[in-house]
This record gives structure tokens, C-alpha cells and sequence, in this order.
């Protein structure tokens, strides 16, 4: 048995906690997991880590001896406590009693970075894992001032986030992740590396943030319009999917666009590079604007 085990069951006996399943409080107790979570993220002095869900704080350990300072955003009171009473002794330690998707992650990078110090922002969380598609969605949308999200999620999840845009494996947020970063997948993670054991095997992924998107559309919230309504109907053309939302006005309209881009009339969404969703986007956003 590791010291991580022993010291889990110790904190779960002190304190009397029993991990509660509804918040998904499954916590990490393989100590190489958490050493290769801690080298992928890269960390230095001059970083920022926020860490989202810290539990009982095993990770949290690593990333205060690694980075500049550490903010935790933790919903469980009980895990508030916990972590008070761990880590008082750390000056570059600060908690957060909040739901991270009520947080306001722009102001506390922003009043974070005043401290000349501080150089960039970076996640690293063991995510809970019935919030993860909220949450990030939510990092990326918000357009954070963030280098990089290093995060444990489910491997099902893993596997949509970093496909390739036009591969079978790809979703609608597939290409959101990939508009706003560049993804990899780190490791896979087995069930037996947390307490309790979770009903599925996780991986750790890496979405470095782009400067810049890409690529570049003339209307964002259109693009993104498109792309969801795309993949709504999966089975269906992109064709008949974007006549049914109404976003082709007419399927002989639609059929006018897909011929203008050189695109097959039964093409379906998930065989749509980024740049054919940028120019379909494109192509509408003129004629909308040309004709209103
Ligand atoms: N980081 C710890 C570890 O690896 O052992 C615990 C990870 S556990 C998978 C997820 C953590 O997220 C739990 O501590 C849970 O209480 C916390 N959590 C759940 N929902 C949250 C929310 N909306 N905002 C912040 N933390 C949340």
C-alpha cells in the first residue's frame, strides 16, 4: 500500500467523510498518476494553478510545492475544512467555498496577474465528472486568459473532446475544443487509482489555448449555431439537419451553398473539416446581411 492510500483512509476517518457520489467525489490515491499529472502541466514558480474540485486536497499537495500560487475552488464545506486545516501553513494556498460554474474565473485571473509574479494561468483538476462538458465549455467560451487545462475526465468524454474535426469519433463540441485550443490526450487512467472506484476508466488530456481561434469567421455565435444544429440529428445530411433548424432557409437554398463550397448534397456533419463549417458560416453571414 502507497502513502496516498494510507493517508485517504486517515483524512476519511478523521474527519468523518464518506465520499458523497452526488458532487462526484472520487478520490485520486495512485501517487505515478498524480506524478505525471504534475509533470504534463509544466509547472513553475511564476504560475497560477487554479484547481477545480480539490477534495481532500492529495493533488493539491504537489501543485502548492510546484506552482506560484494555488486557488481551489471547492462546493463541499466539508472538503473547505479539510483543506484549511492541510494547507494554513502555505502562503501561495487560497480557497474558494463556490460552485466554479457560478465563479467568475475572468476577475480572479485578472487580480491574479497584477502580482508581476504571477506570468500564466493554468488548470489542472481531477474533474467532477457529472459537470464536466459545463465546465469546459465554460473555460473555453469565456475566452480566459489561460495557458493551458490539464484535467481527468472520463475516457468516453476524452476521446469526443480530442477527435479530430471530420473523423467518426467527432461531436459538435469537438469542434468547439478545437476552435479555442489544441488537444492531447496525456494517459488512461484505470478505475482502481481512486476511492471509491468510479464505473468507468478516465483519462488525463491536455487543451493547450490558442492565441488566436482556428479559424477566423465573421460571426462567431453563427458558427457555432451551425455547427450544433449540424449535429443534432446526427443520421441526417447536413442538408436536411440545417433546413430542419431553418438556418437554410430552403433545401434548394441549402443545396445552392453546399454546391457553392464544392460539398456532396448528402454530406454529413461529421464529415465537415472546421474550415467547411467557417465557410458555410461565412457564406450565410454575407447573404443575411447583404439582404436585411
Ligand atoms: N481532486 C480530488 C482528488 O483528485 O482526489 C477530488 C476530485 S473529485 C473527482 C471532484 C471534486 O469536485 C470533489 O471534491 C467535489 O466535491 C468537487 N465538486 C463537485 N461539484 C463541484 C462544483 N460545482 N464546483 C466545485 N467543486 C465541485
Amino acid at each position: 500500500m502507497n502513502n496516498i492510500i494510507e493517508e485517504t483512509k486517515f483524512l476519511l476517518k478523521k474527519y468523518n467523510i464518506k465520499a458523497n457520489k452526488s458532487l462526484g467525489q472520487n478520490f485520486l490515491i495512485n501517487e505515478d498518476v498524480i506524478s505525471e499529472i504534475i509533470s504534463c502541466s509544466n509547472l513553475n514558480k511564476n504560475d497560477l494553478v487554479i484547481e477545480i474540485g480539490p477534495g481532500l486536497g492529495t493533488l493539491t499537495k504537489f501543485l502548492l510545492e510546484k506552482a506560484g500560487k494555488v486557488i481551489c475552488i471547492e462546493l463541499d464545506h466539508k472538503m473547505v475544512d479539510i483543506l484549511n486545516d492541510r494547507f494554513y501553513l502555505y502562503d501561495n494556498f487560497k480557497i474558494l467555498n463556490a460552485d466554479v460554474l457560478k465563479t467568475d474565473l475572468s476577475r480572479l485571473i485578472s487580480e491574479e496577474k497584477s502580482n508581476p509574479n504571477i506570468k500564466n494561468a493554468k488548470i489542472v483538476s481531477n474533474l467532477p465528472y457529472y459537470i464536466t462538458t459545463p465546465i469546459i465549455m465554460k473555460l473555453l467560451e469565456e475566452k480566459l486568459d489561460l495557458e493551458s487545462i490539464t484535467v481527468m475526465i472520463q475516457k468516453e468524454v476524452a476521446d469526443r473532446l480530442t477527435a479530430i474535426p471530420g473523423s467518426k469519433d467527432c461531436g459538435a463540441i469537438t469542434y468547439s475544443v478545437y476552435y479555442y485550443s489544441i488537444a492531447e490526450k496525456i494517459f488512461e487512467v484505470p478505475s482502481s487509482s481512486f476511492i471509491p472506484e468510479p464505473e468507468v476508466v478516465s483519462e488525463v488530456i491536455k487543451l493547450n489555448i490558442r492565441k488566436s481561434p482556428a479559424v477566423s469567421v465573421k460571426d462567431e455565435k453563427l458558427f457555432f449555431k451551425i455547427i450544433k444544429n449540424s449535429f443534432m440529428q446526427r443520421r441526417k445530411t447536413l442538408l436536411n439537419s440545417l433546413t430542419n433548424s431553418q438556418i437554410f432557409s430552403s433545401k434548394e437554398y441549402g443545396t445552392k451553398i453546399l454546391n457553392m463550397l464544392g460539398l456532396p448534397i448528402n454530406v454529413r456533419a461529421e464529415n465537415l473539416s472546421i474550415e467547411d463549417f467557417g465557410r458555410i458560416s461565412d457564406l450565410l453571414y454575407l447573404d443575411l446581411n447583404e439582404t436585411s
